[in-house]
This record gives C-alpha cells, structure tokens and sequence, in this order.
C-alpha cells in the first residue's frame, strides 16, 4: 500500500507550506488525484487519517480529494481529448495515443486556521 507514503508526503508538504508558524493548525488539505495514478482514495484518506493524528499541526485535518478522470488525444490525427484512453483512435484507427490527463497527483491548496 504506497498510499501511506504519499499520505506522508502530503502532511509534510502542507507542513512545509506554512513553516515556523506558532499554533498552527491546518484545516484541510486539497488533493487532486487522477484515475491514472493507481492511488486508491479511500486507502489514501484513511492514511492521512493515521499519519495527520501524529502531528499537532495537522491533528484533524481534512483530506479532500478531488479525481479526475483521464483523457487523451490521438498523435497521429489530433483526434480527442477522448475521455477514456482507447486503445487505438475512434477516427482513425492509430494507436499512438498521447495521454494528456488524468495521472494527475498533487496538492491543490491547503487551508490554514487564522
Ligand atoms: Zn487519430
């Protein structure tokens, strides 16, 4: 489950976002998760769960993952962005496909309490 680990990454990228602040709390964090990335979002909030409970920064923070589904164009023809990724083009018939979302996993924002 690589989950945990970019759990991890996440609370200490959001830690680093707003270093050297006393009594800092973060609210939530935003994530944006493509269908491609083989992250699994429920395994990924639990994670956060666990870890975030570990930190007094982060004790109680949100995690909101938005998914994104991925899309592709056709190299050859310029056909798309399809919203699947096919395995040869609808139109005309090359499978040099060029995935253009999709494998998305950041950090999209982060909320900190006042
Ligand atoms: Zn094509």
């Amino acid at each position: 489950m690589h989950e945990a680990g970019i759990a991890q990454e996440i609370i200490r990228a959001a830690l680093s976002a707003a270093p050297g602040r006393e009594g800092l709390r973060i609210l939530r964090v935003n994530v944006v998760v493509g269908s491609l990335s083989s992250v699994d979002p429920s395994s990924l909030r639990f994670a956060f769960e666990v870890l975030s409970a570990e930190s007094e920064a982060m004790r109680g923070a949100e995690l909101e993952i938005e998914e994104t589904r991925p899309s592709c164009a056709c190299k050859a023809c310029g056909a798309g962005p399809f919203e699947s990724v096919p395995f040869s083009c609808p139109a005309c018939g090359s499978a040099d496909m060029a995935v253009t979302g999709g494998d998305d996993l950041l950090i999209e924002s982060i909320e900190v309490a006042d």
